[in-house]
């Protein structure tokens, strides 16, 4: 049987985990398990049906009974058989997220269907809390970070593309904002586990952070 291998990628918004982890999966013929897009999608579904985003018990069961699924290559995002890929995205989702990610009864659905993704195959899987709670034994756990100041212009760039124009000091004052709030939560903290390899990402190219973790999992996992 072939050696089932997780890579686990965290850190703060914008550092370019959803890029890096997704070229990652693709070169090494892994499963990408976008692990923010499940609590966009459970924000997207409390939002819709009308659900306070401070109601525990109602978050929970919505987390529980919504099914998400990915598209080979993550590319799209499905909530209940329906593409969300580009309502997940949009700009008030970030902070949604964030907030409904606060609740353990949420926190508590979406690990175990994340642990279910990565239980017979090997995934790349990014997030705050991969190496530290879903799959504190991955072979590769890697801290990707970069100056808030970077991480905004990159978010207001991908935006762009999207066809978004924001302005990037309102969005570094958000990602400064959820950074805050996903890292002083109660449960499951953003967090740089101390067995995770720390890439400061600010000064390097996609292509240059690619071939880094590359050389990372080659050397711990293959
Ligand atoms: O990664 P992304 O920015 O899409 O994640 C959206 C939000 O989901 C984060 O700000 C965080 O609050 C939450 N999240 C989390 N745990 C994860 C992934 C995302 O709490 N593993």
């Amino acid at each position: 049987m072939e050696k089932r291998v997780v890579v686990a990628i965290d850190g703060p918004a914008g550092a370019g985990k959803s890029t890096i982890a997704r070229r990652v999966a693709g070169k090494l013929g892994f499963v990408y398990i976008d692990s923010g897009a499940m609590y966009r999608a459970v924000a997207l579904a409390a939002l819709r049906g009308g659900a306070d985003l401070d109601d525990a018990e109602r978050l929970e069961q919505l987390a529980r009974a919504t099914r998400i699924e990915f598209e080979p290559g993550g590319a799209r995002v499905l909530l209940d058989g329906e593409d969300v890929s580009a309502a997940i995205r949009a700009p008030e989702m970030s902070p949604a997220a964030s907030k409904v990610s606060v609740f353990s009864g949420v926190r508590r659905a979406l690990v175990e269907k994340q642990r279910q993704m990565g239980a017979a195959v090997s995934v790349v899987m990014e997030g705050r809390d991969i190496g530290s709670v879903v799959f504190p034994d991955a072979q590769v756990k890697i801290y990707l970070d970069a100056d808030p100041q970077v991480r905004a212009a990159r978010r207001v760039s991908e935006m762009e593309e999207r066809g978004q124009a924001l302005v990037a000091a309102e969005v570094e004052r958000e990602i400064r904002e959820r950074d805050r709030r996903d890292s002083t939560r109660a449960d499951s903290p953003l967090l740089r586990a101390p067995d995770a390899v720390y890439v400061d990402t600010t000064a390097l190219a996609a292509d240059e952070v690619e071939r880094v973790i590359l050389e990372i999992v080659r050397k711990k996992a293959l």
